[in-house]
């Protein structure tokens, strides 16, 4: 018999780098963890040390086919988030996005859960407003090589109050901004990761363009706390919700100050910008603070100190051999 006062929480995408740490939070909270994934961006380490945990079950699962369970609350964050990773496969990317909320949104009406989806900034596109507010309908290229991954997005947005309209379900959509942090890839093709290990490996710094496009980075225990936060809001509070941290940097400025904070002798190489890159992205956060009393804590400075940590000890002295090994590989073939 289930202990009914303790929340079954699905967490599609658990095995991913946001997924793993809001399986962490949720445990620890109390609720009963079902991770669904099918690895295409994530591993099974990134929850290795959760496998033990009585009220924690790993489901290996591609969320564009039906899905039958028993939740109470859904977490829809399955979707590659790396440019370089939703590129490989756009057709997939769309699929996931798209026949995954279908599914998301089928079961959770059917099981009268709450659902929650991780939304983007890339609704925003290439922002003409700037910083993005929520009111903000975008400017984004339908045809190009980022669509997939934002047209897919805004198509699940549209999914998600179309199934709040026609099934009163309970949603909620959040719009995460540039999330960063321990548990990234090595290889993920964000910029964060790459740079620190870059610096780390004493490698050429890989600019894009002048380096003078921003972006707002938002720790990843921030992020976390504003997901969770959202779900247990009131059902009127169905968002969407920016949610990252307004502190904006320039690339340019991020790649000297993980060159500074590692000590590292890397040098910047500058290579063209890849297609329909945004220029300017920060979140107006009035709506979190007001609706969730959420904002971030965690400064870049703070954040950045604790993920070289996590790639000086990942890389460490068996950097050579997690190279060859393929640890770091993705599905294109990372192990
Ligand atoms: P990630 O690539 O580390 O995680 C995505 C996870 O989804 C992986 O574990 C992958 O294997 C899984 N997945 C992909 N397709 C799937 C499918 N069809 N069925 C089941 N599982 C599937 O990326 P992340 O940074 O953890 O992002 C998580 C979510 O948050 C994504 O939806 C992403 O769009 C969103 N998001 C992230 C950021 C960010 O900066 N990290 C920003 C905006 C939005
Ligand atoms: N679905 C699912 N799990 C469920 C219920 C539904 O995966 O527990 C999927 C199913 O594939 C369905 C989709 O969700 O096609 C949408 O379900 P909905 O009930 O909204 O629509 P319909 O069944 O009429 O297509
Ligand atoms: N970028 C870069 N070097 C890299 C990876 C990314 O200069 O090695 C740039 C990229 O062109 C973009 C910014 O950093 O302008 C953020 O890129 P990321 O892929 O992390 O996220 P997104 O573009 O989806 O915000």
């Amino acid at each position: 018999m289930r202990n009914s006062s303790r929340p079954r929480v699905l967490v599609t995408g658990g095995a991913g780098f946001l997924g793993s740490h809001l399986c962490e939070r949720l445990l620890e909270s109390g609720s009963d963890v079902l991770c669904v994934d099918n690895f295409y961006t994530g591993l099974r380490d990134n929850v290795a040390h959760l496998l033990e945990h009585p009220r924690f079950e790993l489901m290996r699962h591609d969320i564009t086919f039906p899905l039958y369970v028993e939740v109470d609350e859904i977490y829809n964050l399955a979707c590659p988030a790396s440019p370089v990773h939703y590129q490989l496969d756009p057709v997939q990317t769309t699929k996931t996005s798209v026949h995954g909320a279908i599914n998301m949104l089928g079961l959770a009406k059917r099981v009268k859960a709450r659902i929650l989806q991780a939304s983007t900034s890339e609704v925003y596109g290439d922002p003409n407003v700037h910083p993005q507010r929520e009111d903000y309908w975008g400017n984004v290229n339908p045809i190009g090589v980022r669509s997939c991954y934002d047209e897919g997005k805004r198509c699940a947005e549209t999914l998600f109050f179309d199934y709040l309209r026609q099934h009163s379900l309970r949603i909620r959509v959040a719009r995460i901004f540039n999330t960063y942090g321990p548990r990234m890839y090595p290889n993920d093709g964000r910029v964060i990761s790459n740079f620190i290990v870059q610096a780390l490996r004493g490698e050429d710094i890989t600019l894009h363009g002048d380096g003078s496009q921003t972006r707002s980075f938002c720790y990843v225990d921030d992020l976390v706390g504003g997901l969770i936060r959202l779900m247990g809001a009131p059902d009127d509070c169905t968002g969407p919700v920016n949610l990252g941290n307004p502190e904006e940097s320039s690339i340019r400025e991020l790649a000297g100050r993980v060159i500074a904070m590692t000590g590292s002798q890397s040098k910047i190489v500058h290579s063209p910008r890849p297609g329909d890159d945004p220029n300017r992205r920060r979140p107006d956060i009035t709506l979190a603070r007001q609706k969730l009393a959420w904002e971030p804590k965690i400064t870049l400075e703070q954040g950045l100190a604790r993920t070289i940590g996590f790639f000086k000890d990942l890389l460490g002295p068996n950097d050579g051999a997690l190279r060859r090994t393929g640890r770091e590989q993705t599905h294109s073939g990372r192990a």
